[in-house]
């Protein structure tokens, strides 16, 4: 039983607030206040985790890792599986505490974002499965490559899309064999939590998965810097990543660092119009919140006025609103101080000559989807992240402009290109600098796929076997031939 002051209960759904710690809810003596960025109302107190409770975490973590590193695949995969059958079947729970903890809609996490979430564990058990690397012979001896478990992996995620980031790197670390401790961003904290339950009931042993709570200033350094910590898995912004980076360095612990983006759409006169303004409207998904949103909109001039056109009448048509309601497009920013940043950028960059198209103010808890124009490329506008509903159009008159335009900022996260003659594609893709490019469509995630930024945009790639290349030690062992001598 949860006492009361040890649980947020939302919706009817009760939602622990303590950590989880190897096997076992651990109070701290100080919280904070979880707020919901729908109406501001107070969801609970959560336990504000100190290098106390991070150290206890990596104990556990590392107490649990042989155990788990010696179990065999088929019964990891196994486990996973089970974890997945219990998403499903708490779909709802997560899916309405996930909306009221992070604003993002609840038509979404229903249809896409929770069965996606199981979907991570089922990948990753099935892709364990069948990891292998043909051996090979070397003068008749045989090399062998296998995926050895590396140890206590600690994964820190953002607010944005809160369990779907957590468990794209939860899933391949345990399928991996390592053990983990989840640190969730402060601003969304509560189904990471719901988490460890699904796991435990799914019958993954005490310390496998362990989930600390609190601010990443005050808790994180004391993850980062333990020297038990094998892997550090990081999505969040380039400065936390710095810090990091810093923290790390002291036992060259490897990372994996997924970071922010400045995405281009590079829209074409030979693009199907109405297929580029859906692009690009798409792009206000998630109140902006998306690391990888297409938020620097590059357009051909001849046909600039009318994709404007049909822009304005197609944002002007999204609704914005409560996003528990099924007909809403746009939810809530996540924080009030995530509007002033909002805020901020757009009106230095209208300061700065940039002329309004849409929106450009904010209401509430809510920021208009806004469209920029009149903006230079060496802007601040143009050149950072805003993470908000704030797009900017800039015009290209050659396909060379296009490209440097579009590699024009310290970013290389993801790219998506609009045209109708296949030759430019090819030929623009190849020069594009990005993890991930999109022909004519956006968002189509595979996990299979390698995921990951170029430039300041992030370090390393997960995704299929580069996960389990980043989770594993790799281990390539050579057996001489029977009867083989060193004098033969
Ligand atoms: P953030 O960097 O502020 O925080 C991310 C996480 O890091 C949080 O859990 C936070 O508590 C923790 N943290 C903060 N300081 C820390 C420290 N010193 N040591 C360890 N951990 C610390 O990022 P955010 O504002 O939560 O998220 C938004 C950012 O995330 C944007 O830049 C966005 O582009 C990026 N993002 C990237 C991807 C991707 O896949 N590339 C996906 C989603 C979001």
């Amino acid at each position: 039983m949860i006492r009361e002051s040890q649980a947020a209960v939302i919706a009817g759904v009760a939602v622990d607030t303590r950590h989880w710690i190897g096997g076992e809810r651990v109070a701290s003596t100080e919280t904070f206040t979880d707020t919901s960025p729908i109406d501001g109302s107070v969801l609970g107190e959560i336990a504000r985790g100190t290098a106390m409770e991070a150290a206890a975490a990596v104990a556990a973590a590392k107490a649990a890792f042989p155990g788990w590193a010696a179990t065999s695949r088929a019964e990891r995969a196994r486990i996973l599986h089970a974890i997945a059958d219990g998403v499903e079947k708490r779909l709802e729970d997560l899916a309405i505490v996930e909306t009221c903890d992070s604003g993002a809609l609840l038509r979404s996490h229903r249809r896409g974002v929770m069965p996606r979430v199981a979907h991570n564990f089922r990948f990753f058990a099935d892709w364990l499965l069948r990891l292998e690397h043909e051996d090979f012979e070397t003068r008749g001896h045989t090399n062998h490559v296998s995926w050895d478990p590396a140890g206590p992996s600690v994964l820190i995620t953002p607010w944005n899309a809160p369990l779907m980031l957590a468990t794209w790197k939860v899933a391949p670390a345990l399928a991996a064999g390592n053990t983990v401790v989840l640190k969730p961003a402060e601003w969304s904290p509560l189904t990471a939590s719901l988490l460890a339950d699904i796991a435990a009931e799914a019958g993954l042993p005490a310390g496998v998965l362990n989930v600390v709570q609190g601010y990443g200033a005050e808790i994180g350094d004391a993850l980062t810097s333990h020297p038990d910590v094998r892997r550090i898995s990081f999505t969040g912004s380039v400065p936390t990543a710095q810090r990091i980076a810093e923290s790390a360095a002291a036992n060259l612990t490897p990372l994996s660092l997924e970071l922010g983006g400045k995405s281009p759409l590079l829209v074409f006169a030979d693009a199907d119009l109405d297929l580029a303004v859906d692009l690009a409207v798409e792009q206000y998904d998630n109140a902006g919140q998306v690391c990888l949103a297409a938020t620097r909109i590059l357009v051909e001039e001849s046909v600039a006025e009318e994709f404007t056109r049909r822009f304005v009448s197609k944002a002007s048509a999204l609704k914005q609103g409560d996003p528990r309601d099924e007909a809403t497009d746009i939810g809530p920013t996540i924080h009030s101080r995530q509007l002033e940043k909002i805020d901020g950028f757009v009106q230095r960059a209208l300061a700065a000559g940039a002329r309004t198209v849409i929106g450009g103010h904010r209401d509430g808890q809510y920021y208009a989807p806004t469209l920029l124009t009149g903006v230079a490329q060496d802007s601040e506008i143009v050149q950072e992240e805003v993470f908000g509903p704030v797009l900017t159009l800039q015009t290209f008159t050659t396909e060379d402009e296009a490209v440097r335009l579009a590699n024009g900022t310290r970013f290389g996260l993801a790219a998506t290109v609009a045209t109708g003659d296949p030759e430019r594609a090819e030929r623009v893709t190849s020069q594009l600098v990005a993890g991930t490019v999109w022909v004519n469509c956006f968002f189509v995630r595979d996990l299979q796929a390698p995921f990951g930024g170029s430039r300041l945009s992030g370090v390393g790639r997960e995704g299929g076997t580069w996960s389990f290349d980043f989770y594993c030690d790799l281990k390539n062992t050579v057996t001489a031939p029977k009867g083989w001598t060193n004098h033969g």
